[in-house]
């Protein structure tokens, strides 16, 4: 079968063929429909040997959704021709959070060569994927697979992230969203559908901007100067109750920080390596709240994928065959996606 794999570090993926996985045990092999394209990919093609404890070579694509094609003789609760997507973020499998399916935070994490599946495990741009247990697959019934697959991490991730500030954001409250991409756009909705909070948008391209307002943001701003300045005035002056940062640089840290009322959290996603000094007494606001959150639980992504499936949120995405990953990740970096892009077994 065809798979894009990483081969060495600092070489850009490419699709090669690959021994097609026959699943043992309580393994099951999931037949491929489509897979997302998430800013980590770039992240981890071009990271430096020893960054990641990754082994490889290994298949990229942690945004899968596909069905169920073959059982190993113990998998439990799936059948074959099941339609699916993959719970990406594989821990022990044996630790209190991973028994609880909150393998985002396995206690062993630090022990595992992975992070999950595409992330230092065989991943799903590929024709078939082969799953450790049935524990990592959620029903999608007729859910489009284009759809699917974003919401394990885009959606799962932003889902976790408004999870962790939901019980602040009430009615009158204000939330700046950094950031409109793939987890971004869906972040919007995500507030919209699950908040009451107001959602101000930013991000450096305006047609990210035109996809925030599609999402259902109150306000949208590009970064400039004075944008803490502009975001603040949106809210009376008092500043912004929460924000999520999808970027994560010190720009934005900076920005997040700078537009926080007293009292507020700010959630960053984003990966941008930026660094934030905590300093008692200093600038940042009194009662001022921080989080890291990390990709989401397995009950999160069951939820998402019921939001989704009531039509509360859509994912914006470009297609492109699996053939064509090359181009999508360049078009990627270069700053070009809309929403998010799913790569599709040709
Ligand atoms: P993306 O490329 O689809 O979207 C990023 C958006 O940020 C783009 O619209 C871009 O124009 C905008 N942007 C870039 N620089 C900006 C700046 N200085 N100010 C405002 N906007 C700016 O990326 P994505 O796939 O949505 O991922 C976003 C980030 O989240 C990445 O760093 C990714 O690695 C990280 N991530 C983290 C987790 C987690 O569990 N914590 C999960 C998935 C992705
Ligand atoms: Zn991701
Ligand atoms: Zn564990």
């Amino acid at each position: 079968m065809r798979a894009l794999r990483l081969t060495a570090w600092g070489k850009p993926p490419t699709p090669i063929e690959v021994e097609q996985p026959v699943p043992h045990g309580p393994e099951v092999l999931v037949r491929v429909d489509a897979a997302g394209l998430c800013h980590s990919d770039l992240h981890v093609v071009d990271a430096a040997q020893g960054a990641l404890p990754y082994r490889l070579p290994f298949t990229l694509g942690h945004e899968v959704a596909g069905w169920a094609a073959a059982l190993g003789p113990d998998a439990k609760g799936v059948a074959v021709g099941e339609r699916v997507v993959l719970y990406g973020p594989w821990g022990c499998g044996a630790c209190d959070r991973c028994t609880a399916g909150r393998d985002n935070y396995c206690d062993r994490r630090d022990t595992l060569a992975w992070h999950g599946v595409g992330l230092g495990r065989d991943g799903g741009m590929a024709e078939y994927v082969l799953v450790p247990s049935a524990r990592h697959l959620v029903p999608i019934g007729d859910l489009p697979a284009d759809q699917a697959a974003p919401l394990t991490d885009a959606g799962l991730t932003s889902y976790h992230a408004v999870a962790g500030l939901r019980p602040a954001l009430q009615e009158g409250t204000t939330t700046a969203v950094i950031g409109i991409g793939g987890l971004g756009h869906l972040a919007v909705q995500i507030l919209r559908a699950t908040t009451a909070t107001r959602v101000l948008a930013v991000d450096t391209r305006e047609d990210a901007l035109a996809l925030a307002d599609r999402s259902g943001a109150d306000f949208g701003t590009l970064v400039r100067p004075d944008t803490g300045r502009v975001l603040k005035a949106r809210t009376g002056g008092a500043g912004v109750d929460a924000v999520l940062d999808f970027v994560g640089t010190a720009q934005t840290l900076e920005l997040a920080t700078g537009i926080l009322r007293a009292g507020g959290e700010v959630a960053v996603v984003g990966s941008g390596g930026g660094h934030l000094t905590v300093s008692k007494p200093g600038v940042l606001p009194p009662g001022f709240r921080l989080s890291l959150p990390f990709w989401g639980t397995r009950p999160e992504l069951a939820e998402v994928v019921a939001l989704a499936r009531s039509g509360a949120i859509h994912v914006e995405t470009e297609r492109f065959p699996l053939s064509a990953a090359p181009e999508a990740i360049d078009r990627l970096r270069r700053g070009r996606m809309r929403g998010r892009a799913v790569l599709v077994p040709d």
